[in-house]
């Protein structure tokens, strides 16, 4: 946006002056208004560049603009860089087929050494619905215990690493399966395979992992939720404000459908949503999902986002409301890594808050 300025006489040049306006919203919603000033005269030529930036104590310094706004896109475009550089080998090192149709009862997993888990009687793997496109949303029974919880990952397509994070999960789990006596878990590995795919076929790595976040009917899924709040159209903090389409309604989507009615039939006490990255845990009013919301924080080191601090994001038709309105204990975490499984720093957080669930 802009104004500008009636021009003036100052000396003997005819000048006008126009400001634009740009913000730069940051996840951790830190804001910075930065005011770009042009002098320009009539015919044209710019007289003067300056970038004003409001300080806390309400001054504004001024700087000028090859220095600062060449600084602040090198500064962007370096951030990008390094990210994509380490999330290439990230995803190069972790390869993972999740969707293996090779035979529904068997899973690849994120190993260097690709092997396939056969199919034990424990881990019971069926559809809980299907995408856009018709690929199958499948989930993973294990254990038959009183209190079930439930873990989908991948509801943003372009967060390819939390993929890789449910086949470690299942790995471990199979291979502990004493663990489970008094809870059922239930395990969606990738809740947005359309997107999942996308981002897969077209890895974005330098222009910071985008590509696939939506479903094939362009909605953000994490907006699709029916709730109070549900919007046509929504927020997502990138490195920038970006404006989502939520659908038409509230859990139009064959995937939101999904995944709220196989909670509601389920009578599902957690549920757990994975996405990334960005280092942070959040839960929502349930007392018990505030507990493990810490627990997590403990364990893995990740941020805790206070209710209100989440207030901030103007998100709306989130899982977390939808789950605030059923009353069922939510607890979402941002992993460090967008292509890698990100096990390791969450192997700990996640076992534990499992066994205090
Ligand atoms: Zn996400």
């Amino acid at each position: 946006m802009y104004h500008s300025r009636t021009p003036s006489t100052q000396g003997k040049t005819h000048r006008i002056e126009i400001y634009f306006a740009t913000f730069a919203n940051h996840y951790s919603l830190k804001k910075n208004c930065v005011m770009l000033k042009y002098t320009l005269s009539f015919s044209g030529s710019v007289l003067c560049r300056k970038a004003c930036v409001p300080q806390r104590n309400k001054h504004i310094s001024c700087y000028n603009i090859p220095n600062s706004f060449m600084f602040k896109i090198i500064r962007k475009k370096l951030g990008f860089f390094k990210r994509g550089i380490l999330g290439f080998f990230q995803n190069k090192m972790e390869k993972f087929v999740p969707h293996s149709n090779a035979h529904p009862n068997t899973l690849q997993f994120p190993h260097t050494n690709i092997h396939t888990l056969p199919h034990p009687p424990e881990l019971n793997l069926f559809e809980i619905g299907r995408s856009v496109k018709n690929k199958p949303i499948r989930c993973f029974q294990i254990g038959s215990g009183k209190t079930k919880l439930l873990y989908a990952f991948g509801i943003h397509g372009n967060e390819v690493g939390t993929v890789k994070l449910a086949g470690h999960f299942l790995k471990w789990i199979n291979e502990h399966l004493n663990e489970l006596n008094k809870i059922t878990l239930f395990i969606v590995p990738c809740l947005n395979p359309d997107g999942f795919s996308l981002a897969l076929q077209n890895p974005d790595y330098f222009s910071g992992g985008k590509i696939g976040r939506l479903n094939a009917n362009n909605v953000d899924l994490n907006r699709n939720f029916a709730t109070k709040t549900f919007q046509k159209e929504s927020v997502w903090y990138f490195s920038e404000k970006i404006k989502v389409y939520c659908g038409e309604h509230g859990n139009s989507e064959p995937e939101t459908k999904a995944l709220t009615g196989f909670i509601e039939k389920n009578d599902i006490k957690i549920l757990f949503m994975f996405h990334n990255a960005g280092k942070e845990v959040m839960g929502n009013k349930n007392t018990l999902s505030q507990k493990l919301t810490k627990l997590f924080c403990e364990k893995s080191g990740f941020h805790y986002v206070s209710d209100e601090d989440w207030a901030k994001l103007n998100q709306t038709g989130t899982a977390k409301e939808w789950c605030d309105e059923k009353n069922i204990a939510y607890i979402e975490v941002e992993g460090s890594a967008r292509w890698g499984s990100d096990w390791k720093n969450q192997k700990e957080a996640i076992i534990s808050v499992m066994r205090a669930a």
